[in-house]
């Protein structure tokens, strides 16, 4: 009897505490009537270089009006055998990295993605074009363990795995050409064409050959970019092309609106199922 009287008060010190009531000083919550309909509010990841050195690279993502969930130094310190990442926002906050940006009807793409940056230089200047600075591959480790886990943690799509540029191609082109697309898409995180699919696409044609402005503006569209829909090869359908093409056909993202760039473009529509 008297260890019954015990159990009571101590449940009623407790507040009736129990696992479907949230006690949060003034009022309680009740949690017994969880809805069907919702989806994680983080749906995208968004790859960056900051085109800056390590010390910079912190400084300005911590200091200023510009920052990312993560950050990847140049030689990222290792604990064991386990690199270590910089967390610079928490997940459940927004970053400010992704700025004036579109994917997918989607506008501002801060509030519903993952933000990471990796500290590279980007590109020198050239006398012909750009020479772009490559990833290390400490960085690459940690870049596939880092997205790996927040693509099954996120349960984010394939094609919602994505550079600056796709967002932003009128003014970013970062992480740039170097970046390992492929080889990520091998371990489970983003996008990637199937090779077979690509050449049925091309047909009998050459893939240099030029191909229709509008197919390809169409299906960029179709796959998550902003782009003019005017059928001529304009300044901002050059550069989305370009874009387009430095994540999925690095050898070559001269923008110019070829068969290979449609065909790339038709089977990843194809194999993602739009
Ligand atoms: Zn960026």
């Amino acid at each position: 009897m008297n260890k019954l009287i015990i159990i009571i008060v101590i449940l009623m010190l407790m507040g009736c505490h129990s696992s479907h009531m949230i006690d949060r000083c003034d009022y309680k919550v009740d949690t017994r009537y969880p809805a069907a309909g919702k989806n994680n509010r983080i749906n995208s990841i968004v790859l960056h270089y900051t085109a800056l050195n390590d010390e910079k690279s912190l400084k300005v993502l911590t200091q200023q009006k510009v920052s990312a969930h993560y950050l990847i130094l140049i030689n990222p310190k290792k604990i064991g055998n386990k690199p270590v990442v910089l967390q610079l926002v928490p997940e459940d906050k927004r970053a400010w990295h992704a700025g004036s940006s579109y994917w997918r009807n989607r506008t501002n793409l801060n509030d519903t993605s993952l933000g990471i940056e990796i500290v590279n230089l980007g590109y020198k200047p050239m006398f012909f074009g750009k020479r772009w600075y490559p990833f290390n591959d400490q960085q690459r480790v940690l870049i596939e363990r880092l997205t790996k886990d927040l693509v099954k943690r996120y349960d984010i799509k394939p094609t919602n795995v994505l550079a600056h540029s796709d967002i932003a191609p009128l003014r970013k082109h970062d992480p740039g050409p170097l970046f390992f697309w492929e080889r990520l898409a091998k371990i489970g995180v983003g996008a990637w064409p199937d090779q077979v699919v690509v050449k049925k696409y091309i047909g009998p044609r050459n893939i240099k050959d030029l191909a229709s402005v509008a197919n390809i503006q169409k299906l960029l569209a179709q796959y998550g970019y902003t782009i003019p829909q005017t059928g001529q090869l304009d300044p901002d359908t050059k550069k989305v092309n370009s874009a387009f093409q430095m994540h999925f056909r690095p050898s070559d993202f001269s923008g110019r609106p070829d068969a290979q760039t449609e065909a790339i473009a038709a089977a990843l529509l194809e194999k993602y199922s739009f």
